[in-house]
């Protein structure tokens, strides 16, 4: 790996819309804070998450998604959003899975060479995904972790690749 001085540009590489709100926003903002460059890149509309009790009428789950990835973008300073746009899988085993545009059943060469032209574009110094597992195991962020693998193989100059994960003990406690 090539090491530089100074700041870093972060490609964050997510499953859905919230994702970066609930499992790396505080490393986001840190980053944001040492004056790093940080870039998210979100896979997924978010279609299946739950529907909030205050939908406006005409408004469908994946707008407020996008209203809240654009909310959490400012809270956390990002640079940048980069919106994939393939559809939700659903939880393992749900009809959503074989699901036009699922991201669990898209090509990895062609998701992870849209990721890599990201990669490049940033000239990204690391890149984040998800460990083999996905964190809990939803089949969009087991995609994750391969597209984040092979798109790092095809970047132009490899960043340096992180996983982030989750603390067992903490998830085991609270489905305990
Ligand atoms: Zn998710």
């Amino acid at each position: 790996m090539r090491c530089r001085l100074g700041p870093s540009t972060i490609v964050f590489l997510h499953a859905h819309p919230d994702d970066e709100a609930s499992q790396t926003s505080g490393s986001m903002a840190r980053a944001v804070d040492d004056g790093h460059r940080v870039v998210l890149v979100t896979a997924t509309d978010g279609d299946h998450g739950m529907p909030p009790e205050d939908l406006a009428e005409g408004e469908t789950v994946v707008d407020r998604r996008r209203r809240e990835l654009e909310a959490s973008s400012r809270a956390i300073g990002l640079h940048r959003v980069v919106w994939l746009g393939y559809a939700d899988s659903g939880m393992s085993g749900w009809e959503q899975n074989s699901g036009e545009g699922a991201f669990v059943g898209v090509d990895v060469d062609e998701a992870a060479a849209r990721v890599a032209s990201v990669l490049d574009e940033e000239d990204a110094d690391v890149v984040v995904g998800y460990d083999w597992h996905g964190g809990y195991g939803h089949p969009d962020h087991v995609q994750v972790h391969r597209v984040l693998h092979r798109a790092t193989d095809l970047a132009a100059r490899r960043p340096r690749v992180l996983e982030a994960t989750m603390n067992r003990d903490a998830m085991r406690a609270m489905s305990g």
